[in-house]
């Protein structure tokens, strides 16, 4: 067992109006009192502040799913590190494989976000993974090390500790395909490697989730494993119940 505390995130995408969220927060958090891991919930923008009232003072954190690098300008429906402090977020997912895949966002963009999240005070969650093409073309560790090098390029050596990295396969993300535990532990220490090799107690400290169809039923084999910090949870994440067993499934 390493001493990395897990960190188990729940990425709702778009999905839940405010109510629902409330309802959701209502219903997770008698559940999760003896949780010995963090949590994070990540709702859309408009139930940020709700979810930080209904979770407010406990051990839940709340974080955005995407920001914008710059604290502020004419960039038309973006949201800027600023604004996601104001609302409560404390962490925020970055380059998501939705938001590479569906809008464009590019490792040059990542490159900025993730030291403007840690220069703003959030915490950044950054996603990497493979599709299932470059995995077939034995391509998963060159993917992972172009998206590492690059969302952590202007990371000073001190913060790359503070960064938490999400190790997505793409090919498993709604598909209800898990990555087995050996597929998952092999990429989350690739991911280690890469950041040892920066600098070596940040590689040791640094926490790096699994994530791609995580349910309560496989949570407990995968975050068993030494080189996995914890999960980040998307389908699974809509339900208090299956959410709060996946949280329980981390220690
Ligand atoms: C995700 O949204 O990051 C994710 C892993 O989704 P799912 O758990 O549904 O595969």
């Amino acid at each position: 067992m390493s001493d990395r505390t897990p960190v188990i995130a729940a990425n709702w995408k778009m999905n839940k109006t405010v109510p629902e969220a409330i309802e959701f927060c209502d219903e997770l958090l008698p559940r999760i009192e003896d949780a010995a891991c963090e949590v994070i919930i990540c709702p859309p923008f408009l139930a940020l502040p709700a979810v930080v009232e209904a979770t407010g003072g406990g051990p839940v954190q709340v974080a955005a799913q995407n920001m914008h690098f710059e604290q502020s300008g004419a960039f038309t429906g973006e949201v800027s590190p600023a604004m996601l402090l104001d609302a409560g977020a404390t962490a925020v997912v970055l380059g998501h494989s939705e938001r590479r895949q569906l809008f464009g966002e590019s490792d040059e963009a990542l490159s900025r976000k993730v030291p403007a999240a840690l220069e703003a005070g959030l915490v950044p969650i950054l996603c990497v993974g493979e599709t299932e093409d470059e995995r077939e073309r034995d391509e998963t560790d060159r993917i992972l090390r172009r998206q590492i090098d690059a969302g952590l390029s202007r990371v000073p050596l001190e913060r790359l500790a503070d960064v938490v990295v999400a190790y997505e396969p793409v090919w498993a993300i709604g598909t209800g395909r898990t990555a087995t535990p050996e597929q998952a532990e092999d990429a989350c220490g690739f991911v280690r490697s890469l950041i040892s090799a920066r600098d070596e107690a940040s590689g040791a400290a640094v926490r790096i989730q699994y994530g791609g169809s995580v349910k309560p039923g496989n949570a407990a084999e995968l975050l068993g494993r030494e080189e996995i910090d914890g999960a980040l949870v998307g389908g699974a994440s809509l339900d208090a119940g299956d959410f709060a067993a996946i949280v329980a499934a981390a220690g």
